[in-house]
């Protein structure tokens, strides 16, 4: 089996704004012809007007959320076709942050998988354990329970991807070790395997929390890690670049 391309993703939250296109542009122009696809999500404001800006180029624009429906009377939401219809070619679900701020379950980003594959989207989607729940030694339990809940059978035959981000990791320049990673990621291809069978060793599983240009070879190169999902290094170009290059 050859190991799925590696994929890399910027996560710019609630950051950025028309000025901000000009740091996804320079990435686009300063890619190499590594083996990666590189992804960028900004905020929704964003998608259209960057996915314009890098037509032809290789970066991938996505987007942070979506809702189940395609449409309704949903205030503020916005739907994986809008998204797509926007120029969103993937999206990240489950993130913990929605998880924790949201109340986002993992039935709630089961559906709304389900909801970005209706629409065409390729998700990425978030799983972690909390500190306390790392300490109280229940973090693999915690995280192939969040796998086992947030993953529809819809996924069968899709491109798609998991991201392993202990919340405890997400912008605090703490990061597990590598060992701690290599432990995570064989586990949750352990329990892909077991929801899709040969298929289960497709989808990349990133890696995501504090990885910085300094940390990314050491964790890009560990066992089963097929890429990473970066919040505050993907802002600027410089730094999403460091990342990239260091695969
Ligand atoms: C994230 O929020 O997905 C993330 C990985 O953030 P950071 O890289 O800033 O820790």
């Amino acid at each position: 089996m050859t190991a799925p391309t590696p994929l890399i993703a910027g996560n710019w939250k609630m950051n950025g704004d028309a000025a901000s296109i000009d740091e996804a542009r320079s990435v686009a122009a300063q890619l190499g012809g590594k083996e990666v696809r590189v992804a960028i999500c900004p905020p929704a404001t964003l998608i259209e007007r960057m996915s314009r800006a890098l037509a032809g180029t290789a970066v991938i624009v996505g987007a942070q959320d979506c809702h189940c429906d395609e449409t309704g009377a949903f205030t503020g939401d916005i739907s994986a076709e809008m998204l797509a219809d926007a120029g969103a070619r993937l999206v990240i679900l489950g993130h913990s942050e929605r998880r924790a701020g949201y109340g986002e379950t993992d039935e709630l980003v089961s559906h709304k998988v389900a909801a970005a594959l209706r629409a065409g989207l390729e998700p990425i989607v978030c799983v972690g354990e909390t500190l306390e729940q790392r300490k109280a030694g229940n973090a693999l339990a915690v995280v192939t329970g969040q796998v086992r809940g947030s993953l529809p059978s819809e996924l069968a035959g899709k491109a798609w991807s998991v991201a392993y981000e202990p919340v405890w990791a997400i912008g605090t320049g703490l990061t597990p070790t590598i060992s701690e990673i290599e432990e995570m990621h064989t586990a949750i291809r352990a329990t892909l395997r077991e929801l899709f069978g040969a298929e289960g060793d497709s989808p990349p599983i990133l890696y995501g929390g504090s990885v910085k240009p300094a940390n990314a070879a050491q964790i890009l190169h560990a066992a089963e890690v097929g890429g990473a999902l970066v919040g505050g290094a993907s802002l600027e170009a410089e730094d999403f670049l460091g990342i990239i290059r260091a695969l």
